[in-house]
């Protein structure tokens, strides 16, 4: 499968997702896009090699067969480069393309919300399969396949010849533009569906009925996939917690337009001096609700004490908080979005922020309040 995803909706929604991808090893970059492949892929050609040794198959077939995968799987790397470069030319980045048993996933920053430029970016994708196969059908004889009857055809198809091997990439990339552009949302398709949609009823009306589709075609494919193909379960829930996953983000973002930080801001919280030690702070963790704290020196703020910093750090309680603060934390103005501290959640992993307010530090805001907020708004509908 072959899909462009927003990274902070994955990692809220979709926990099973976010430890497959922990485990992956680093194939290279281009144009500063890393590529990545998860373990889990060796388990495919693995699979597959069983299969075919299963049915008698010669060495022969077998590395046809484990080529024929490789190779594809090139091919639905190109086909994330389609999108990534073209969420490029929108300046979107892309933080990284992974190759998984399943298919490729490109992580965009986000996902452009006017029309045209998704419908360019989710196109791109299968558009560059579309380019390898009419470039295959140049070299590839297809005419000749068709004029054999079915079991010729079944045998001639059987020989591991180099050109077999090009007509099965053939069938493949074919097989790839038709999968992709099946509009259940957040696949290709889905996306050009959502895109439509958006012209004439916009983002948030869009996305609620493209998501409501991509998960009825999800529970179609679940069924097909217990009666025939166990890689189309795993498909199923990607598109059915992903659609999910992605409307949430979009109502929400709906919801909390024109909405600032300073209206979401802690503004009564703790804050740490850097020679607090770390046994002061877990005694304050203990008695209060708060879990993350500011460090403050001269009414500035000089780092960030995490919840998940004291836990691993308290086997030590005399240490100070200057030396286990974070000091890579990033400042938000209170006047910005909300929406805008939810890209940051995203693109820095970071749940807890400081806000500042004419250059003055007012308080902080994390997540939790966030989803409070939201809440909030949600009861005043
Ligand atoms: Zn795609």
């Amino acid at each position: 499968m072959t899909n462009v995803i927003v990274e902070k909706e994955v990692r809220k929604y979709l926990r099973i997702k976010y430890h497959m991808m922990k485990g992956a090893l680093k194939l290279g970059s281009v144009s500063g896009i890393k590529i990545e492949v998860h373990w889990t892929f060796t388990l495919l050609l693995i699979w597959v090699a069983f299969l075919e040794i299963q049915e008698g198959a010669d060495l022969d077939r077998i590395l046809l067969n484990e080529a024929l995968i490789l190779v594809l799987f090139v091919c639905v790397v190109l086909h994330e480069l389609g999108h990534a470069l073209t969420a490029k030319r929108f300046n979107i980045g892309t933080r990284k393309i992974m190759l998984l048993p399943i298919g490729g996933v490109a992580t965009l920053e986000k996902m452009p919300e006017k029309p045209e430029q998704e419908l360019l970016v989710a196109i791109a994708g299968p558009a560059v399969n579309v380019v390898i196969a009419i470039l295959l059908v140049l070299v590839v004889p297809v005419k000749s396949y068709f004029s054999f009857d079915a079991v010729v055809l079944e045998e001639v198809l059987y020989k591991p010849t180099f050109q077999n091997f090009l007509f099965y990439l053939l069938i493949a990339n074919v097989m790839l533009v038709i999968f992709n552009l099946i509009p259940a949302f957040p696949m290709d398709g889905g996306r050009v569906l959502r895109a439509l949609l958006s012209f004439k009823l916009g983002r948030v009306e869009a996305t609620k009925i493209a998501s409501g589709i991509g998960q009825a075609l999800a529970f179609i494919f679940l069924v097909l996939g217990l009666f025939f193909n166990p890689f189309l379960i795993l498909i199923a829930l990607f598109i059915f917690f992903g659609a999910y996953g992605e409307n949430q983000m979009v109502q929400r973002n709906a919801l909390l337009k024109g909405h600032l930080v300073r209206e979401a801001t802690l503004t009564h919280i703790t804050q740490l001096s850097p020679v607090h030690s770390v046994q002061e702070v877990i005694d304050i963790l203990l008695a209060g609700t708060e879990k993350d704290f500011l460090v403050v020196e001269n009414a500035t703020v000089v780092g960030i004490v995490t919840q998940k910093a004291l836990i691993k750090h308290a086997k030590t309680p005399s240490l100070l908080v200057r030396d286990i603060m974070d000091t890579s934390f990033t400042m938000v103005d209170a006047t910005a979005e909300i929406t805008r501290v939810l890209e940051l959640m995203g693109s820095k992993k970071k749940s807890f922020f400081p806000v500042t307010e004419g250059g003055k530090l007012i308080g902080a805001i994390d997540s939790v309040n966030i989803s409070e907020f939201i809440l909030l708004q949600t009861s005043k509908m």
